[in-house]
């Protein structure tokens, strides 16, 4: 029998692909997920690739000019419906490069609010939200999550916490990144628009509503692992939005699988990462933490 733990080539190669064009599609992508356990269906509201971050890992390819700019909420909303269908049908895993899945992946684990920038900074992410909770009601699929994955500089914004209201009744989760601990760290990994301290607020506010996944990427930085200070400042960081009444569900460490803006980023090992879980572990003990290698 089959288990999330085979290993093929081929799907090595399908979890390392990340693609975020399918067919003809502008906006869903279907991305198998180590980290999901599953299929996760991509949703692009950033089709121009602007972000306000500009993460020296960002591993978005700019150098190729977008397709459309702008979101049509009324194709997003097609696009989802059939690849929902296409997914729950199983039509999709004859398809390369799903062909060689194994069948404890082959199940859709979620949508996910991801794509080439930060999704709500888009002025569609509302009824965008809306659009992708009507389709899993369409199709009977109450049990796909629906997941935001963020920077955290918006998500206070008015129509930002409407959406995330909407996504609660929807088996909706918030994965907020957070990769550093001191704010000269975080200028120096995500070359924000936002100080350290409005993230770490936007995150807390959020988290004391409904329980947050933090998605923390480490990396060597020309050619130094991370710096324990700075993995034990991240640490304390988690116990002060623990502290100011957050939730954390879960601590995802990960770190590099493809190609990044910069060129003096690199992955770090099996073992460095395990240092970086460690150090957390040893800070804020309680809070739950897993280390995801290499591709997801
Ligand atoms: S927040 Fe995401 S999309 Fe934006 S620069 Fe960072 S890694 Fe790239």
């Amino acid at each position: 029998m089959e288990t999330p733990d085979d290993r093929s080539d081929a799907l090595d190669a399908a979890f390392a692909s990340h693609p975020r064009d399918w067919r003809a599609n502008r906006y869903v992508y279907p991305v198998l997920s180590r980290r999901s356990g599953g299929l996760s269906i991509g949703v692009n509201l950033n089709p121009d690739k602007a972000c306000n971050f500009d993460c020296i890992y960002c591993q978005v390819d700019r150098t190729i000019p977008p397709i459309v700019r702008t979101v049509d909420v009324e194709i997003l909303r097609r696009e989802l419906d059939d690849m929902l269908a296409l997914a729950l049908s199983g039509r999709l895993f004859d398809e390369p490069p799903f062909r060689d899945t194994p069948a404890a992946y082959r199940r859709i684990n979620d949508i996910a609010f991801s794509g080439d920038g930060e999704p709500t900074a888009s002025p569609q992410f509302l009824p965008s939200v809306r659009a992708a909770i009507a389709c899993k009601a369409a199709r009977g699929a109450d049990a796909v999550r629906l997941v935001l994955i963020t920077d955290a500089a918006y998500l206070t914004r008015p129509a930002v916490r409407e959406a995330l209201a909407l996504m609660d009744t929807a088996n909706g989760e918030i994965w907020a990144k957070l990769d550093a601990g001191t704010e000269a760290y975080f200028q120096q990994v995500n070359r924000p628009n936002v100080p350290l301290r409005r993230i770490l607020d936007n995150i807390t506010d959020a988290a004391r509503i409904r329980p947050v996944v933090i998605q923390s990427l480490w990396m060597r930085v020309r050619d130094e692992p991370p710096p324990a200070p700075e993995v034990e400042a991240f640490a304390d960081r988690l116990n002060e939005i623990r502290a100011g009444g957050g939730q954390i569900a879960l601590v995802q460490l990960y770190t590099i699988a493809r190609q990044t803006a910069e060129p003096y980023v690199r992955p770090l090992s099996h073992v460095e990462l395990d240092r970086v879980a460690e150090h957390v572990r040893r800070t804020a003990a309680d809070i739950p933490l897993r280390c995801f290698y290499g591709a997801e």
